[in-house]
């Protein structure tokens, strides 16, 4: 009897121990998927000065806003920062709208942040967005659609030294 029970006790530890071994090995998924991406508020939105409002939909959702500044960029500048789509029929205009009043450039920091953003911003088109997305929300059509997401941790690097240096970081 003694030996069964003995058994019994090793078997609970053992299961115990394991169960501490999943839980340090979720913990470790996690600190590797913490990323930062850039998000723009773009100026049809701080037109209607809902920066407030936008920012809440971040916080909300868990995303730590580490860095912000309300900017004006040229048209030249928005052209650098659009550079990818420099072939695409809507480049001048994206980039001329981009420049026509101030905009609010920030880093957000959180778990999974570049996916996280790009479900909080909704579809391109703000017609196609999700419920309950910025975009549906406050977006006004394709080209006026309230906020900027990087799209990948690669390009978020490359975006978020595009408009800050590392000292402006605050975590
Ligand atoms: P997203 O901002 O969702 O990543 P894209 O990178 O494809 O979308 O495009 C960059 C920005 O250019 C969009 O957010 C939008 O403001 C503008 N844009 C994209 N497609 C069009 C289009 N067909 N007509 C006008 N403007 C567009
Ligand atoms: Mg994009």
């Amino acid at each position: 009897m003694k030996f069964l029970s003995d058994i019994l006790v090793a078997s609970l530890l053992f299961f115990a121990f394991s169960l501490q071994g999943i839980d340090i090995n979720r913990t470790n998924i996690e600190e590797i998927s913490e990323q930062r991406t850039l998000s723009i508020i773009k100026p049809d939105a701080t037109a209607k000065n809902i920066t407030g409002s936008i920012n809440a939909r971040f916080e909300q959702a868990g995303l730590k806003i580490i860095a912000q500044k309300r900017i004006c960029i040229t048209q030249e500048q928005a052209g650098k920062f659009y550079a990818v789509h420099r072939e695409k029929a809507f480049y001048d205009n994206i980039c001329k709208y981009m420049s026509s009043g101030p905009i609010v450039v920030q880093v957000l920091q959180g778990i999974n942040a570049v996916l996280k953003n790009r479900e909080i911003m909704g579809a391109t088109n703000p017609a196609n967005a999700a419920i309950g997305t910025i975009r549906r929300d406050f977006g006004e059509n394709i080209e006026h659609n309230a906020v900027h997401g990087s799209d990948s941790e690669e390009n978020a690097a490359i975006e978020i030294a595009f408009f800050f240096s590392s000292l402006e970081l605050i975590d």
